[in-house]
């Protein structure tokens, strides 16, 4: 039980790779990572055995970027059965419970990979996932009902029809979402698809105590890049009124609210209208990450918002040393004038080609 598998978007396998190389080399645990492109997924193997289970633990979660899910792995079962695929996952499970307490299981999920291949695999996962469950419950697992935080949940990740990882992940430090994927409803009134990234984006860096506290009707937003208003969408619905800087044209129902003031300027030189406090700033224009990166931590370092969320765009190479350049620059600028933070990045589900960031300052 040394290695971890850890989920993402297809095509960000190698920066998954490099994240996770990184992190397990803070913790002092080495090991290296299998990288199969296109895959939509990592395998790290750790030297020690037991250092897999540690990093399930000690890495926070939220801190990785592009892992949608980080799970610990036994070795691949092959050749399972088409007649009887249960008993040696049974078999796996009542191994490693020997390791650690897989008594304290809440859920089970049954994987593949998220990719177009894999999109059979899943239909027979759901169907898999009743009789595994049934005889997983009837063995004492899943059984756990005190606090679900502090259980963990089974993973079965499939790779072929035959072929699976059998493991766990713990419900204090993963994605709470099938596949590590939180599926949104795209809302029939918004005007742009884009309005599912700022969803999911909200769902993911505020829990929703936070939500309803930090977004309401007495509060100011601006967005950046604002056109067609998808963003400016979310943030209307949550009650905040909204200045929307673009030179393109705004949805007319967002207009029909009353709640936004469309600004017809360049996202780089817009400024918030004087004597207006703006709480959040959110910015989704398509630019070199860089310069958006030196947009929010002027914004931030001026005090002209509270909060923000935004889009890094990658490039098609280096993406993750140019993720970790954007983020060095404005953690050295709050740094240097003294402010307190919370920063947080995600590869979310609906982002592409780009990276979600969430910030909040205090002085
Ligand atoms: N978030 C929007 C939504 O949900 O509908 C979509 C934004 S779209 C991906 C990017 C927008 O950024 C475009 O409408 C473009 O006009 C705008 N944009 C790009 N550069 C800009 C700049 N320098 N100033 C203002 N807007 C800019």
């Amino acid at each position: 039980m040394n290695k971890l598998a850890l989920y993402c978007r297809i095509g960000f396998e190698k920066e998954t790779a490099a994240e996770i190389t990184e992190k397990a080399a803070e913790k002092g645990v080495f090991g290296f990572a299998r990288v199969n492109n296109d895959s939509g997924y990592v395998i790290f193997e750790c030297y020690q055995e037991g250092e897999a289970d540690r990093l399930a633990r000690e890495i926070p979660f939220n801190q990785l970027i592009f892992a949608r899910q980080m799970i610990v792995i036994s070795d691949l079962l092959e050749n399972l059965p088409p007649t009887d695929r249960i008993t040696p996952i049974i078999e796996e499970y009542n191994r490693l419970g020997s390791l650690v307490n897989l008594h304290r299981t809440t859920e089970l999920f049954v994987e593949t990979a998220d990719t177009n291949e894999a999109k059979e695999l899943s239909v027979f996962c759901r169907k898999f996932t009743v009789p595994l469950r049934q005889a997983l419950k009837k063995q004492g697992y899943l059984a756990f009902k005190e606090v679900k935080k502090s259980g963990l949940t089974l993973h079965i990740f499939f790779v072929k029809p035959n072929c699976c990882y059998v493991g766990y992940s713990y419900n204090n430090n993963h994605s709470p979402n099938f596949m590590g994927i939180l599926r949104l409803k795209f809302p029939p009134q918004a005007p742009s698809r884009s309005t599912l990234k700022l969803h999911e984006a909200i769902l993911t860096f505020l829990s929703p105590e936070e939500e309803r506290k930090r977004m309401n009707e007495s509060m100011y937003g601006v967005d950046l890049g604002a056109c067609p208003g998808g963003w400016t969408y979310q943030l209307v619905k949550r009650g905040l009124f909204v200045y929307a800087v673009d030179h393109g044209k705004m949805a007319a129902s967002l207009h029909d609210t009353g709640r936004i003031d469309h600004c017809p300027e360049d996202g780089f030189k817009f400024q918030p209208p004087k004597r207006s406090k703006i709480d959040w700033l959110v910015c989704d224009m398509v630019e070199q990450p860089i310069r958006i990166a030196a947009l929010i931590a002027k914004w931030l370092v001026n005090e002209w918002c509270r909060e923000t969320i935004f889009n890094l765009k990658l490039p098609m190479k280096k993406r993750y040393a140019e993720v970790q350049n954007c983020l060095q620059l404005i953690t050295n600028e709050l740094d240097k004038a003294g402010f307190k933070y919370h920063i947080q990045a995600k590869h979310l589900y609906h982002d592409r080609e780009e990276i979600t960031v969430h910030i909040s300052v205090k002085k």
